[in-house]
């Protein structure tokens, strides 16, 4: 009987603390400033989330860093794909999708790939590298699948953010795994790399 009474006390615990009370999965990417995001975007989906410099970018869900960036080798004169986004983090969340952040000021020392990062986790100061130089400070957001490393072209967005950017700003949960996942199928693992694509 006692053995009973204390399962049941567990059961009501495990009922107490489940998903209602549990951290969110979704948060938005920048906290603690003002921000502004348009529903569009140059030549592919992504999201440009315009903020002041040296705000905070956050973790959106929980995952492990996938690559990271330190240095600005951006130049206007090549515009190299592969340079555009300056100083960037990403990140493979637990749900399987990439997140992608660029044109941040700075990186904290901690953030190197391979590490677990809890939603909300800060993971660098938002900035105007790469080329978003001369630019108003955002951070390019980007939606993808993991692929081999530097694969610029589809780490820096496969589908749109926006609408989980809706989502997160007012506190609800969206997932952008099936629509990533949908487009994966779709374009295939590793779609080829751009050749001679214009900055527009
Ligand atoms: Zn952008």
């Amino acid at each position: 009987m006692r053995l009973k009474a204390f399962t049941i006390a567990i059961l009501l615990l495990a009922t107490t603390i489940s998903p209602a009370q549990a951290a969110p999965n979704y948060v938005f990417p920048i906290v603690g400033c003002e921000y502004t995001y348009p529903r569009a975007h140059h030549s592919y989906p992504a999201t440009d989330v315009f903020t002041d410099a040296g705000c905070r970018y956050v973790a959106v869900t929980s995952g492990v860093i996938d690559e990271v960036n330190r240095i600005d080798s951006w130049s206007g004169k090549t515009n190299l794909g592969i340079d555009r986004g300056g100083l960037y983090v990403s990140f493979i969340g637990d749900d399987g999708v990439r997140y992608y952040a660029s044109h941040l000021k700075s990186i904290p020392k901690s953030i190197q790939p391979g590490v677990a990062v809890k939603v909300g986790r800060f993971l660098g100061k938002v900035g105007t590298s790469g080329s978003a130089r001369g630019t108003k400070p955002h951070i390019h957001f980007g939606l993808s699948w993991s692929t081999p490393p530097q694969t610029w072209w589809v780490r820096r967005g496969m589908v749109w953010p926006w609408k989980y950017l809706d989502a997160w700003k007012d506190g609800k949960d969206r997932s952008p795994a099936k629509e990533v996942e949908a487009k994966r199928v779709k374009s295939g693992d590793l779609p080829p790399e751009p050749v001679n694509e214009k900055r527009k």
